[in-house]
């Protein structure tokens, strides 16, 4: 089968490479090129959207901030899953709210700021501290305000004005403002849904950011309890979407409580781990599930931990010894995601010294997460 993937990043490359031992051909759009290119070597394979959705049995996304026309044309396709109502779902806070509301999911207070009008409600009736995100193109905790009782409310509105009046084409720029959430760890989940409506949930995984960027991900096991809460919303989300293939729910955790920060209808950073530490990783998952094949097990093999190497650093051979490396074949830059090491142990407290002695390897300025994850896990 062939499958064609819209974004050709690493998601995209990683996809290419679990689907190739099941005979899977995946190519990938690029949407900034308007190219059809090799999800691995970028080599140039044509070009124009329509020659890609004509040769594609099956189209999917590795990312959410796409032009609609191009949604609507693969959609018009019938060969498009999840589909384009769960990609702009995914990609627009506004939409990603109301179908929290719908599936009556636990998620923070907010409020649609569109106008001053709306700023002045939402200070008044949600209070400060209050979180501001864009509701489009925002990813990595860009396009966000926060506002602190001794905050320059007018200052911060007259940013916020300005920036409402920048829309991407074709669409309509808005603010959401968020009730802050005092949380005590940031964790998420990620799971397939077939076309039946067949399940394969992963394990909860812990989620340690730096600067908004995903650092660390840790899948050593979680709380009965807390994990049972996740499944019950991955599946009111997945059957609100009627979803099909894998998506990422991230929640915050609050006392053992949990609440939904945002969805992404694609596989996502912090399942990177299950490519070492599951039966079945998301990458073959999700393809399984839009090409109609059975799903494969979820089941952790083994306690796993994920460190995203991020920007112009530099990972010794040696950290090889101990653990996975996925390169991505991408130029360094400053908050770049280049690619990611995936370390494996037989218990929580050996994941623990195993990250103690990957970190005594690399620069704790430059992997700033690795100590308290770790930590963690003791
Ligand atoms: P997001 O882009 O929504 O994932 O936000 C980026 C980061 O900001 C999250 O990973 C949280 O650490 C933090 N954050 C987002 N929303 C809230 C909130 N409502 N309350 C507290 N922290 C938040």
């Amino acid at each position: 089968m062939k499958v064609l993937v819209l974004g050709a990043g690493q998601l995209a490359r990683m996809m290419a490479l679990a689907g190739a031992p099941l005979n899977l051909t995946v190519s990938a759009y690029d949407v900034r090129s308007g190219n059809l290119v090799h999800p691995v070597t970028l080599e140039v394979l044509g070009s124009g959207l329509e020659n890609g959705i004509a040769d594609a049995d099956v189209i999917t996304a590795e990312f959410e901030h796409i032009a609609p026309d191009v949604l609507s044309v693969c959609q018009a396709s019938g060969k498009f899953y999840p589909g384009e109502e769960a990609i702009l779902t995914g990609g627009d806070r506004r939409k990603e709210k109301a179908l929290l509301d719908k599936a009556g999911v636990n998620n923070a207070r907010y409020q649609v700021i569109e106008s001053k009008a709306d700023y002045d409600a939402a200070v008044a009736t949600i209070g400060l501290p209050l979180i501001l995100k864009s509701a489009l193109d925002g990813y990595d905790g860009k396009g966000q305000w926060r506002l602190k009782p001794d905050s320059d409310l007018e200052a911060i509105w007259q940013d916020i004005n300005q920036f409402l009046q920048t829309s991407p084409q074709g669409s309509r720029q808005c603010v959401i403002a968020e009730e802050f959430v005092p949380f005590d760890r940031e964790v998420s989940l990620i799971g397939a849904r077939n076309a039946q409506g067949d399940l394969e949930i992963y394990p909860l995984t812990e989620n340690i950011h730096t600067n908004g960027i995903l650092s660390v991900s840790v899948a050593a096991g979680d709380d009965d309890q807390v994990q049972s809460q996740a499944e019950a919303m991955f599946k009111a989300v997945a059957d609100a979407l009627n979803y099909v293939g894998v998506l990422a729910i991230e929640f915050f955790d609050v006392g053992g409580k949990l609440m939904v920060n945002e969805i992404a209808p694609r596989v996502h950073n912090s399942g990177h781990w299950t490519q070492q530490g599951a039966e079945v990783c998301q990458f073959e998952n999700h393809l399984r599930a839009v090409c109609g094949l059975p799903l494969g097990s979820a089941k952790r093999v083994r306690p796993t931990a994920m460190i995203n190497i991020v920007g112009e650093v530099t990972v010794p051979i040696a950290v090889m010894a101990h653990a996975h490396v996925h390169w991505y074949d991408k130029e360094p830059r400053p908050g770049r995601k280049i690619g990611h090491i995936n370390l494996c142990a037989d218990s929580a407290g050996a994941l623990g010294d195993a990250l103690d002695t990957v970190s005594m390897l690399l620069a704790d300025d430059e992997f700033p997460a690795l100590k308290p994850a770790a930590d963690s896990l003791r």
